[in-house]
């Protein structure tokens, strides 16, 4: 039997060979650690905005395995919908295998209104209209008439003041009409997903603009296998819609993309020309002396970790602000001793004010620092400065000092093929280092990168003492290294100038 979920049908109209590989080949399917956090995002918004309209009643129950008891639901929105609950959350149909369930259905007279809640800033994404057109669709099959249909997302400008106001957390788009439009294309469509479904052919799609849009397809590297590697798709910094225009034209190898020419720059030459023939390491001197030249002792290599909350949890703050929460930081004399210093804050409270203030005593007001893409420092610092205005003057001046270690990269007067034409710490420093398992990002212990230190600073305050003192550890370990990273990009930096 065909059995289709909203999810689904959103993967189909993306294109019609994500729910075919899902279901034939799902071992092809590499889901990114920022899909998988979109996913997590979203689930904690939705179980938040379920009171958007006060009383409410869910419908989601498992089975004793765990998954979600699809029957049960099903029987329980029918019972809701025939004892006239006002919001029912999660509200659960189906029409001959295709399911759908409504984060909140709202009595609106004699029918229903439909909201969709997103973890998005925006309530204009296509994709939302595709999700919430084919839930309409499904509803009215079931005989429930749906007066409107709206999208909840987030207000980005709202400002938490210590009681979470869901009103002004949460905007309410009516997007109706753009539904109504849609809708006319579900059907027919729905009758092409059965036909996809249904045949083992896998369906003959070659790569298009879709695998980028809405989001970035899980199974590009399945449908880029028969690519040669590398090929212009790993080109770096060439946008989706440029590689994909020189593939159609055929230039495909690094060779294909030099000979070609249209799309060449000097950064873009060298990553292929490095690529195609090992050329060792391309050493501006002159632009790496005069990079150097600017910066004086001792030198203060900073690095912050921050957590990104969709629901603010700190008063002053808003959705999806970037919250420093740790910082690490290495001081280096001209003689060539080497100090650590470190700041971790605690996750039940709002660690900002304690680290703002350990940065103002750590870091003199003239100190020369060095960040790593320190637009990212430099921002976190001015918003310390907003929040805490005794230290916005030590703090601005701080900022002000701070030169960025990515230039000389970005500059260009450095590099290896190792780098693959990226510049960020976590290609440059492999390239420099390949051999040095204390610079190796895979060799520390639980916490490998910036996404992982996100996630896990906010379980902090639920853990057992001994996993929390682990799990501290890991966090102080990987932002360490971020700093030290720093000082040994510095130190090759000098060796070659
Ligand atoms: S990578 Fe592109 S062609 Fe392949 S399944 Fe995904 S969207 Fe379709």
């Amino acid at each position: 039997m065909f059995f289709f979920s909203k999810s689904k049908y959103c993967d189909f109209r993306q294109c019609p060979k994500i729910p075919w590989l899902k279901k034939y080949k799902p071992e092809e399917y590499a889901v990114d650690p920022q899909t998988q956090a979109r996913f997590q995002a979203g689930n904690e918004v939705g179980d938040l905005a379920m009171g958007l309209f006060g009383d409410y009643v869910e419908v989601t129950a498992y089975k004793a395995d765990g998954s979600l008891d699809l029957n049960r639901m099903k029987a329980l929105t029918r019972q809701y919908l025939s004892e006239g609950k006002e919001n029912i959350c999660e509200a659960s149909f189906d029409y001959q295998g295709l399911y759908c369930a409504v984060d909140i259905l709202r009595k609106d007279g004699e029918g229903y209104d439909i909201y969709e809640v997103k973890s998005s800033t925006s309530p204009d994404h296509p994709v939302y209209i595709t999700d919430t057109s084919y839930q309409k669709y499904i509803l009215q099959k079931c005989g429930v008439k749906v007066n409107r249909v709206f999208v909840v997302t987030i207000d980005s400008s709202y400002v938490f003041n210590g009681v979470l106001d869901l009103h002004k957390l949460f905007r309410v788009t009516d997007v109706t009409p753009l539904v109504d439009e849609e809708i006319k294309r579900v059907e027919e469509s729905l009758k092409e997903a059965q036909r996809v479904m249904a045949s083992k052919e896998e369906p003959n799609i070659a790569v298009f603009e879709g695998c980028n849009d809405p989001y970035a397809c899980a199974f590009f590297g399945y449908c880029t296998r028969s690519l040669p590697t590398p090929s212009v798709f790993d080109l770096y910094k060439l946008p989706y819609k440029k590689q994909l225009a020189l593939y159609r034209q055929g230039v495909v190898t690094y060779e294909d993309f030099l000979r070609d020419g249209s799309m060449v720059n000097d950064m873009r030459r060298r990553q292929a020309e490095f690529a195609l023939e090992d050329r060792g390491t391309y050493i501006d001197r002159e632009g790496i002396r005069a990079f150097l030249g600017t910066l004086s002792f001792p030198l203060y290599f900073l690095d912050f970790e921050t957590v990104q909350p969709v629901i603010p949890q700190y008063i002053g703050t808003r959705p999806y602000q970037q919250i420093p929460v740790q910082y690490s930081l290495h001081i280096l004399e001209e003689d060539g001793r080497l100090e650590h210093r470190e700041f971790l804050g605690r996750s039940e409270e709002d660690p900002r004010r304690a680290l703002a203030e350990r940065l103002a005593a750590d870091i003199p007001a003239d100190a020369c620092v060095l960040a790593y893409n320190k637009t990212f420092e430099c921002t976190r610092i001015r918003e310390l400065a907003e929040a805490f205005p005794d230290l916005s003057a030590h703090l601005l001046h701080i900022r002000d000092n701070i030169r960025d270690l990515l230039d000389p990269f970005q500059s260009g007067y450095y590099y290896n093929r190792g780098m693959g034409g990226s510049f960020s710490i976590k290609s440059v420093l492999p390239a420099i280092y390949p051999d040095d398992p204390s610079l190796d990002y895979h060799n520390l212990e639980g916490v490998h990168n910036g996404g992982e230190a996100m996630e896990l600073f906010p379980r902090l305050k639920d853990m057992p003492a001994e996993e929390r003192e682990r799990a501290e550890r890991d966090l102080l370990k990987y932002c360490e290294l971020d700093t030290y990273a720093m000082v040994k990009v510095y130190e090759e930096l000098k060796r070659v100038s």
